[in-house]
């Protein structure tokens, strides 16, 4: 059984089809990057998955259930965005440890989740620092620390790295699939940027339009492209 079924998801808006019958089936520990031009859909698929828009038909499938009608924060789900979306006015600690304080955990067991998630995104100096003194890189890395901290069985990442620069985004987007390995977090991942979607990913989807026109490995998909479309948004990597 796969880790996330994406079944026949189909999303309108208005008379626009945004989400056209689409399936996508993630195994544990995988990495899927969602490729594709602004306005073909990735952000509105992520959020169905996350309960944040309602879709017209299909069905979400988390370890064989159907999570489609569940709350966003019972779904077992984690995303982080483009913009870190930290609380300006709370530490590195309280950051990470605010979805854990909600979920009700023992104190200790939070030091505990804290510390690890301190570790695994490297910045155990910053944990009394706030977010306006950390770089644009260690805010995101804190971001994401936030979301890893509640163990979601499926991370969702919208465009996590475009709002940095080349250098740190570079750098981000190694250690970003090191700890996704490490960890063996089931990700999927939202990139317009053709070189992100090839050296980070285990498979990538390339979206047109609603649909997703072609799945592979990064080498499958940029020596044997099956659509002129997708040829010619491959063929801007050099
Ligand atoms: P992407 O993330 O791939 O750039 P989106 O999922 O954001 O694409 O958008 C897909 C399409 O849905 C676009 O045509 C966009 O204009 C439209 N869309 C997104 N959100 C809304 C909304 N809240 N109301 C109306 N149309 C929307
Ligand atoms: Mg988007």
């Amino acid at each position: 059984m796969s880790r996330l079924s994406i079944q026949n998801v189909t999303k309108y808006f208005g008379a626009d089809t945004v989400l056209d019958h689409l399936n996508l089936d993630v195994e544990k520990g995988e990495f899927v990057t969602l490729l594709g031009p602004s306005g073909c859909g990735k952000s509105t698929l992520l959020r169905c998955i996350a309960g944040l828009a309602v879709m017209e038909e299909g069905a979400i499938m988390l370890e064989g259930r159907d999570i489609s009608a569940d709350l966003p924060k019972d779904r077992g789900v984690g995303m982080v965005f483009q913009s870190y979306e930290l609380f300006p006015n709370m530490t590195v600690y309280d950051n990470i440890a605010f979805g854990l304080k909600m979920h009700k955990m023992p104190k200790d067991a939070i030091r505990k989740r804290v510390d690890e998630m301190i570790q695994v995104i490297d910045l155990p100096n910053k944990m009394n620092a706030y977010p306006h003194e950390l770089s644009g890189g260690q805010q995101q890395r804190v971001a994401l620390a936030r979301s890893m901290a509640n163990q979601p069985k499926v991370m969702l990442m919208d465009e996590p790295l475009s709002a940095l620069d080349a250098k740190i985004r570079r750098n981000l987007r190694v250690e970003l699939r090191n700890i996704q390995k490490k960890l063996g977090m089931t990700t999927i991942f939202v990139t317009h940027d053709q070189e992100e979607a090839l050296t980070m990913s285990d498979r990538v989807c390339v979206m047109y339009k609603g649909k997703i026109v072609q799945m592979g490995t990064p080498e499958e998909i940029y020596t044997n492209p099956k659509t002129e479309f997708v040829a010619r948004f491959i063929g801007n990597y050099n």
